[in-house]
C-alpha cells in the first residue's frame, strides 16, 4: 500500500519545551478536578473513573497505542489488533495557547489544543505509536499531513453526505484500506473472532450508557452531567480496560436507579447540543449546572451521543462486522462535516420529546465554522416548533465565564 502522504516536503516534528505552558496545563485540569470534588451526590466509584482521566503516569505502557480524532473511527477494530485506541481530541485551553504559537492563523481551539499537546515530546498524545485522522473538518484534514511528520498517520476519508446507498461501497473499502494500515504499522492480522469479541463488549458499553442517560432523564440529581463526562471520556481519551470500566459502569447505572431523591427536582430540563465538550474544558457544563438546570441528554460527538449507537449486523462475519463498523461510524455521526445537518435537527427535537426537556443549550465553539453555519437552521427550527433555546458562543478561555453566566442565567429564568 502506498503512503497516503506525497514525503517530499516531510519536516522533522517541532516540540517546544515550555516549562510555564506546562504549569498552566496542570492548573486548568486542577481547577477542573476542584470543581468535580466539590459536587454532591457523586457515583461512590466515581474515584476509579477520575484515576482513569487523570492518570499522567504512561509508563506502563504494553500494548501499542494508536491516537485517533473525532468520532468515526472504529475503536472495536483497533482493540481486535491488540492496540489501545485513546481519542486524542484536547480541551485545555493552555495547550491551545502553545499549539497557537507554532500553528498560526484562525485555526479552531480543538485543533490547536490536539497539535499542541504533540509539542510536548512526553506528552500521552506523543506515547501513541500511530495516528488516524478522519477528513472531517477542514481543520482535520490539514492535521493530518502535518501530525504525519509526528506519527504515522492515516487519513480516513469520510462521504460529504451521509447518504447511504450512494456512498456505503466508498465507506467499507476505506475501512478496509483502515484495516490493511493498522495491520502493517502494528504488524498484527486482524481475527474475525476477537473483532466479534470487541464488537459484544462495544454493544455492552452502548446499552450501559443508554441506560445511564435514560436514569438520569428521570434522575438528573443523582449525578451531575459533568460526572457523566468522566465516565463517558475516560472510556475514549486515556488507556482504559474495557471490561473492567463496564463492570464499574455498571455499578453506577445500579446507584443512579436506586437513588432516591428527597423530592422531584424543579430545574429547567435542558437538552445540550453543539460543539465538542473535551475534558478539562467543562466550562459550558459547568455555567449550565452552576446556574441552576438540569442537563438531560446531549447530542455531543464527545458525550453520551458518542457511543450512542451500536454497530448493527445479523452476519457476523469478519467483512459483515467491518461493514456494519463502517456504516455505524459514518452513517449514525451527529457531525456537522456531513451537508445535511436533518440527522442533528432530528436528534434535538427527539431528545426533547422523550426526555421532557424544557429547553435547548447550544454550544457554539468559535472559530468552528460548521457549528457557526449550522446555527441558521437549528435556532429557526427550534423557535418554529416552540422549543426555547440558546446559543452560548465561546472559546477554551476562561475569561468570558462571568459574561456567560449572566446570559445563561437569564435565559434559564425564562423557562
Ligand atoms: S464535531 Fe465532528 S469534526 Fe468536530 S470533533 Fe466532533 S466529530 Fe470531529
Amino acid at each position: 500500500m502506498p503512503d497516503q502522504f506525497d514525503e517530499t516536503y516531510k519536516i522533522r516534528p517541532t516540540f517546544q519545551d515550555n516549562p510555564g505552558n506546562l504549569k498552566k496545563q496542570r492548573f486548568v485540569e486542577d481547577e477542573q478536578k476542584r470543581r468535580q470534588s466539590q459536587l454532591a451526590d457523586r457515583p461512590s466509584n466515581i474515584a476509579y473513573f477520575e484515576s482513569i482521566l487523570y492518570n499522567r503516569d504512561f509508563s506502563r505502557k504494553n500494548v501499542p497505542w494508536v491516537g485517533y480524532f473525532c468520532n468515526m473511527i472504529p475503536q472495536e477494530i483497533i482493540r481486535a489488533l491488540g492496540a489501545q485506541p485513546i481519542r486524542v481530541d484536547c480541551g485545555n485551553a493552555a495547550a491551545a495557547q502553545v499549539g497557537e504559537e507554532v500553528l498560526s492563523g484562525d485555526i479552531c481551539p480543538l485543533a490547536k489544543a490536539s497539535f499542541g499537546m504533540f509539542l510536548n515530546d512526553k506528552s500521552l498524545e506523543n506515547f501513541c505509536d500511530i495516528l488516524v485522522l478522519p477528513a472531517s473538518c477542514d481543520a482535520k484534514r490539514k492535521l493530518g499531513q502535518i501530525m504525519n511528520d509526528y506519527k504515522p498517520t492515516f487519513m480516513y476519508n469520510i462521504p460529504p453526505e451521509q447518504n447511504h446507498s450512494l456512498y456505503a461501497h466508498n465507506t467499507f473499502s476505506e475501512t478496509n484500506r483502515l484495516v490493511a494500515f493498522l495491520e502493517k504499522k502494528l504488524d498484527a492480522k486482524l481475527s474475525g473472532k476477537e473483532l466479534r469479541r470487541q464488537v459484544r463488549l462495544s454493544h455492552q458499553r452502548t446499552l450501559l450508557i443508554r441506560d445511564l442517560q435514560e436514569a438520569r432523564i428521570h434522575k438528573p440529581q443523582a449525578i451531575s452531567m459533568s460526572d457523566f463526562f468522566i465516565i463517558i471520556q475516560s472510556s475514549l481519551f486515556r488507556p482504559v480496560d474495557l471490561e473492567e470500566w463496564i463492570e464499574q459502569t455498571r455499578q453506577v447505572c445500579k446507584q443512579i436507579q436506586d437513588y432516591s431523591p428527597a423530592r422531584k427536582s424543579l430545574r429547567p430540563r435542558i437538552v445540550l447540543t453543539g460543539a465538542p465538550i473535551i475534558w478539562p474544558n467543562y466550562k459550558v457544563i459547568n455555567l449550565l449546572e452552576e446556574s441552576g438546570a438540569d442537563i438531560i441528554a446531549d447530542t455531543l460527538c464527545t458525550g453520551a451521543q458518542s457511543l450512542f449507537d451500536p454497530p448493527m449486523t445479523d452476519e457476523w462475519s469478519k467483512q459483515s462486522l467491518i461493514r456494519a463498523l463502517s456504516n455505524r461510524y459514518v452513517y449514525a455521526a451527529i457531525c456537522p462535516c456531513f451537508i445535511s445537518q436533518t440527522t442533528r435537527i432530528n436528534r434535538v427535537i427527539d431528545l426533547c420529546e422523550t426526555s421532557g426537556a424544557t429547553g435547548v443549550a447550544n454550544y457554539s465553539l468559535r472559530l468552528c465554522q460548521l457549528f457557526d453555519m449550522e446555527n441558521y437552521r437549528l435556532e429557526r427550527t427550534l423557535k418554529e416548533k416552540k422549543i426555547p433555546a440558546f446559543t452560548i458562543r465561546t472559546d477554551y478561555s476562561l475569561e468570558d465565564t462571568e459574561q456567560l453566566r449572566v446570559r445563561i442565567e437569564a435565559f434559564l429564568e425564562t423557562l
